[in-house]
């Protein structure tokens, strides 16, 4: 079923409740990066150009002490979003109490508010985690600020908390709508429907560290896809469990039955390194050798080889759908990146299909090659984008009203 949107909302004259991510990097009250804050400006113009009153809740970090609260006060982040929008922003220092109501009552037609870290609720209290943990009174408070609700944070969809799935029950339970913000449609449109219905031919890339991190992934995408390309760590237990010599590769000596298993279900779709770029050391001055897909014992593979590039390129030249998380190898290390990079590159370079990337390290290197703009779309969540791929449920977009 299709959920409501922000745009389906008239929100002339409304209180607009938005949780937004602006869970951006900070240290000293200096924001590190602002693009989540630029990504969340979408949803709050559309509320504001159309004459309602945004309200907006974020989280920032992990709050655990009071002595946490100074470093995690979202007060510049509402100071920038001020200079972003070219217009007054009003900070309250408190998510609850008279100061808010006050804050919210006092609102005009286009007035911007946001209120103080949401996670300042996971300390001083008798439920505990009151935000992370999902406190009804809290949901039930914050929602009665508002008469609509818009949820725009998918990094924080696959969990449970008062400012997403709280507030949005509170406001279905008393008949007001919980509608999905701009960012939001995005990731349902590409995650969710792109990747459960895809136009064929479908490549799944997965890389990164650990199989055991990827088995719902693999799983759920076995069915869907005509072609999983593995890389990175992960790939080393796959060939050992096909006979192959890995050296010191990365390795999972409880995942090899699994690995066999996958390789027989995918009945071959699973695409592995025919040619590894190895090292004898985890180190950037460790010196490189191409060797094929065994590994002599004192060398560890750290990045697909050059023929293991070309064969992926090849059966991604004629992908309709690809969808890519996790890095072809130790990417951070410039000797190891060139897998990643490459994969990148062909990812770019496809005008005719729909291009998914999710997962941060991905992304990174989506951004460090500057081919960000011509993906089709760049997840925003972590263990969000994770879960969705796995085919699962989350709470923040289930609790979104349908259409
Ligand atoms: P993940 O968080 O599971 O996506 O894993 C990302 C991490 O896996 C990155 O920090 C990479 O450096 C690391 N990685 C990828 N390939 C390899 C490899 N062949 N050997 C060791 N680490 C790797």
């Amino acid at each position: 079923m299709a959920k409501l949107i922000v745009s389906d909302l008239d929100v002339k004259d409304k209180k607009v409740l938005v949780r937004v991510d602006f869970n951006v990097p900070i240290k000293d009250g200096v924001i590190g990066d602002d693009n989540r804050i630029v990504a969340a400006l979408p949803t709050i113009k559309y509320i504001i150009e159309n004459g309602g009153k945004a309200i907006l809740l974020s989280h920032l970090g992990r709050v655990k002490t009071d002595d946490d609260k100074k470093e995690l006060s979202l007060k510049p982040i509402a100071e920038r979003l001020s200079e972003l929008l070219a217009k007054p922003v009003t900070f309250v220092s408190e998510n609850e109490g008279q100061k808010v109501e006050d804050a919210v009552n006092n609102m005009q037609d286009g007035d911007v508010v946001v209120l103080e870290n949401t996670r300042f609720q996971d300390i001083d209290n008798d439920f505990g985690k009151r935000e992370s943990k999902n406190d009804p009174k809290l949901g039930e408070y914050w929602a009665s600020l508002g008469d609509m609700y818009v949820n725009d944070a998918f990094g924080t969809a696959h969990r449970s908390h008062a400012s997403n799935v709280g507030i949005a029950e509170a406001m279905k339970k008393s008949g007001k709508p919980a509608a999905a913000g701009y960012l939001m449609e995005k990731e349902i449109k590409f995650l969710g429907d792109a990747v459960a219905n895809p136009v064929h031919p479908f490549v799944t890339i997965l890389g990164g560290a650990k199989v055991s991190d990827k088995i719902d992934v693999i799983t759920n995408l076995i069915p869907k896809s005509d072609h999983i390309l593995i890389g990175g760590g992960m790939a080393y237990t796959f060939l050992a469990a096909q006979g192959h010599d890995i050296g010191k590769s990365l390795f999972e000596p409880d995942k090899v039955d699994l690995a066999k298993q996958l390789l027989k279900d995918a009945a071959g779709k699973i695409v592995l390194p025919v040619d590894n770029v190895a090292a004898t050391e985890f180190s950037n001055d460790a010196a490189r050798e191409v060797v094929g897909d065994d590994i002599p014992d004192n060398m560890m593979g750290l990045d697909i080889g050059p023929k293991t590039v070309e064969k992926f390129k090849e059966i991604l030249k004629d992908a309709k759908t690809v969808v890519w998380n996790g890095p072809m190898g130790a990417f951070e290390m410039s000797n190891f990146a060139e897998g990643t990079l490459e994969v990148g590159k062909s990812l770019a370079e496809l005008t005719d299909a729909t291009t998914i990337i999710g997962g941060g390290d991905s992304t990174a290197a989506a951004k460090q090659l500057g081919i960000a703009p011509k993906i089709t779309h760049i997840s925003t969540g972590g263990g969000a984008s994770l879960q969705y791929l796995e085919g699962k449920e989350l709470p923040g977009i289930a609790c979104i009203s349908d259409k």
